[in-house]
């Protein structure tokens, strides 16, 4: 294993501007996550957990502020070389699914593999990511004809096809009933369990308590960083107890 961190954000700052007006959404942000671990990022809506997110997930760039991912330092990546990092080492996963729609369950899988060049190997692995993940019998199934929980179960498929280093998941149980939501919670760890190192996004402390550790966010500032003391760990009987 890598002995430098996964994440390394050091005095991170993020600004935006639009019309002259200037909103300062992240004020110095520093903190490092290991390979490996499962950290929930908590805050209020409007904290700045989104906007973290993004620039932890190579999507946007920090107003200033240092951020390496795996060793590399973004601030000297180029554009072309940021989204190759990306799409060779995270996957998401969304609150809103963000499915292709009259679009089969395979194909929406498949759709990260697009430029590879063995068409038999990515359908195969598509296929084998989705049985994986109880959804071998809904291969043809438009995404559109199943339900949210299977739908959640879809996205988290196709942010694993690439094999990732890790899974951003933003609020993924958060359109989810309870039985699904512990269901995703369950995948997470068990994908954390086998390696992935998972960064969970919520407003949710339950949600949040699945983690090892939680990182709190409070307009644009972290507040806290600890371990989680009592990690609640995702059973179908959870609320039986
Ligand atoms: P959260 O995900 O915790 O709800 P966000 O990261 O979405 O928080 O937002 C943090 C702050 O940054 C808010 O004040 C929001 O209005 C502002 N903000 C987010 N995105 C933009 C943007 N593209 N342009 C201007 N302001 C933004």
């Amino acid at each position: 294993m890598a002995d430098y961190p996964l994440i390394d954000v050091r005095h991170l700052n993020k600004i935006y501007k639009n019309d002259g007006v200037v909103t300062q959404a992240l004020f110095d942000i520093t903190f490092q996550i290991k390979h490996g671990e499962f950290v929930s990022i908590m805050g209020p809506s409007g904290s700045g957990k989104s906007t973290l997110m993004h620039i932890l997930g190579l999507l946007d760039r920090p107003s200033s502020g240092e951020y390496f991912f795996n060793g590399h330092n973004v601030n000297e990546l180029s554009d072309d070389e940021l989204a190759n990092l990306r799409n060779k080492s995270i996957g998401f996963v969304f609150q809103a699914f963000n499915l292709l729609p009259r679009t089969t369950v395979l194909d929406n899988v498949k759709l990260p593999l697009l430029y590879s060049k063995d068409k038999r190997r990515m359908e195969e692995r598509a296929k084998e990511v989705l049985e994986n993940i109880g959804l071998g019998h809904r291969l043809y199934y438009l995404s559109n004809q199943i339900s949210g929980g299977e739908k959640q179960r879809v996205a988290i498929a196709r942010a694993l096809v690439n094999n990732p280093q890790v899974i951003f998941a933003d609020e993924p149980t958060g359109n989810l009933d309870s039985k699904s939501g512990i269901q995703v919670m369950q995948i997470l760890q068990a994908l954390n369990d086998k390696g992935t190192t998972i960064i969970l996004v919520t407003h949710e402390t339950f949600t949040a308590e699945h983690a090892q550790r939680i990182i709190k966010i409070y307009d644009g500032r972290l507040v806290s960083d600890e371990p989680v003391v009592n990690r609640r760990i995702a059973k179908e009987n959870e609320f039986l107890k």
